[in-house]
């Protein structure tokens, strides 16, 4: 083992031979007092009270993040615009950025916008009737498919309470395969209406956005059931109000982070491919190549769902504005822009060499594997700190999913950081991983077009803002034992460069 827990340390580094009767003394890095941190007689965790105390601090609005309410006012007026800006460039200007001819053509342009976006991306009833569906649909399935029960994370604003979360994604992404194909074949719903229908069902979306985040802000605040708010209303609209919103034994939250933008997002890749076959009579390799990215990203969320409540998203981040247009607009419809574009246009713009895409399909794989395998090794790892995790056999499990007798820094805050598998070379390896899969969906149709291009810029300034935000959390979080942490995870994103 390379490092050691010295006794006396900030931090203890423990590896299974931790001592489960220990109770530990130890200086408190925060609030400068003393306090014992606990490990229970059967190995797991226990809240100390430091902890405790830090985690309720934690749960009051803290600062500012996303530039404060000018930075957030400008989110929620401008990610629409560009939304519909890019989609404009993509399927009316040929895939490329278009922008007044001169300063006589603004007001031109701007009007060219309009009617872009008044013709062709109104929200038609057929649109409506479409995206209703499906989430009617989700949320059926979710009420009444079979799932998995998994314990989440203590909630520290429930008294550390456990919610359970029924996990049945996985069976409901087959039953929406079983029906998606079904309508398809039987010709009630051709999935190349999704493609056809694009701008308006994008307008939709927004729309459902807006309702749902209204409808819970107003709702959460009327319960009283609100939690780390600023008392500035835009500001707390955007970040949201409540932490876990159910209904039943449905987490909203999590349903709507898995069942709309990623199963919405692999039917498009569907209905880009049908297309291409209609038009072309075959589909092309970088069509497969988007269908089966966004098919293992699906069944990843899917297979590995009882993971997800161990995630930011799911015990930090609030179910406001930023995660609910995110979820129900900004991921299916900008997301997938190469698959619009590649459903338009003639195929040989974005023609590649045999080799060159073996390169691409071998890196989408590559990096697939270490995004699966760094997201299960930490949750579980977290599950297994918990006393919660059982072998769960879904399809795939792939091999160093799981860590045996991993090695972690047992923190005076309870918690413990785990320094094995991919979480010994990488602070974030699961960001690394996740941002070469967002380019290897760029990089599929070439230098044909940079409107695909905004999914990878966009998502390094998400992963770079929210890694701040996180360590920032996580500093705050276990003072002394996150340096200790970062002095033996050296590097956050490319090991030995960043
Ligand atoms: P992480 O999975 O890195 O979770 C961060 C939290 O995990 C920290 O706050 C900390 O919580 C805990 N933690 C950090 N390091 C350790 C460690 N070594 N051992 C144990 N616990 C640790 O990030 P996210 O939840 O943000 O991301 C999950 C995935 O979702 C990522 O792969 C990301 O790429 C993906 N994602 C995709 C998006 C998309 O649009 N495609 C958008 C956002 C995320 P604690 O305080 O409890 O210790």
């Amino acid at each position: 083992m390379p490092h050691d827990g010295a006794p006396g340390s900030a931090a203890a580094v423990n590896g299974k031979s931790d001592d489960p009767s220990s109770i530990r003394q130890r200086k408190n890095p925060i609030l400068n007092g003393d306090s014992q941190a606990l490990i229970a007689n059967d190995g797991h965790i226990v809240f100390s009270e430091l902890g405790k105390e830090v985690d309720k601090k934690l749960d009051t609005h803290q600062g500012w993040e996303f530039g404060g309410p000018p930075g957030v006012t400008a989110m929620i007026l401008g990610f629409p615009v560009l939304m519909y800006y890019l989609w404009i460039c993509l399927t009316f200007y040929d895939g490329q950025l278009t922008h007044p001819e001169s300063i006589d053509d603004i007001v031109p342009f701007f009007s060219r916008m309009w009617q872009h976006v008044k013709q062709d991306a109104a929200p038609t009833p057929y649109a409506f009737a479409i995206y209703t569906g499906l989430m009617a649909i989700q949320l059926l399935l979710a009420f009444i498919m079979p799932g998995y029960k998994q314990e989440g994370l203590p909630v520290p604003s429930l008294d550390y309470k456990t919610l359970t979360y029924n996990c049945n994604a996985l069976a409901s992404w087959y039953a929406t395969l079983i029906i998606a194909a079904t309508l398809h074949w039987n010709g009630i719903f051709r999935l190349t209406e999704i493609i056809d229908n694009f701008g308006s069902l994008m307008t939709v979306s927004m729309i459902w956005a807006n309702i749902v985040s209204v409808y819970m802000y107003v709702s959460t605040v009327a319960r009283g059931e609100q939690i780390r708010m600023s008392g500035n209303l835009i500001y707390d609209f955007f970040m949201g109000a409540c932490l876990n919103p159910r209904i039943g034994s449905v987490d909203l939250k999590m349903w709507a982070e898995v069942r709309i933008p990623w199963v919405l997002l692999f039917l498009i890749s569907v209905s880009g491919a049908c297309k291409q076959y209609e038009t072309f009579g075959y589909v092309t390799p970088n069509m497969a190549f988007m269908v089966l990215a966004t098919g293992l990203y699906i069944n990843a969320c899917a297979k590995g769902e009882e993971c997800i409540p161990q995630t930011w998203d799911m015990f930090h981040e609030k179910w406001g504005w930023m995660i609910i247009f995110w979820n129900f607009s900004g991921v299916p419809f900008t997301y997938c822009y190469s698959i619009v574009y590649m459903a338009a246009n003639d195929p040989k713009k974005y023609e590649f060499s045999t080799p060159t895409y073996i390169a691409l399909y071998t890196t989408l794989l590559c990096a697939y594997y270490v995004f699966d395998t760094s997201m299960s090794q930490k949750s579980r790892f977290r599950m297994q700190m918990q006393g919660t995790y059982q072998p769960r056999w879904s399809f795939p499990q792939l091999p160093w999913g799981t860590l045996t007798n991993p090695q972690y820094i047992q923190t005076e805050h309870g918690n413990r950081l785990l320094i094995s598998g991919w979480w010994a070379f990488l602070r974030k390896p699961n960001y690394t991983a996740d941002y070469i899969q967002s380019l290897s969906w760029s990089l599929c149709i070439g230098a044909a077009s940079p409107i695909p291009y905004f999914y990878p810029v966009f998502f390094f300034a998400v992963l770079v803002h929210r890694c701040g935000r996180d360590f920032e959390r996580c500093e705050r979080k276990y003072g002394k034992d996150w340096d200790k942490y970062c002095s033996i995870v050296r590097w956050r994103f490319i090991p030995g460069i960043y």
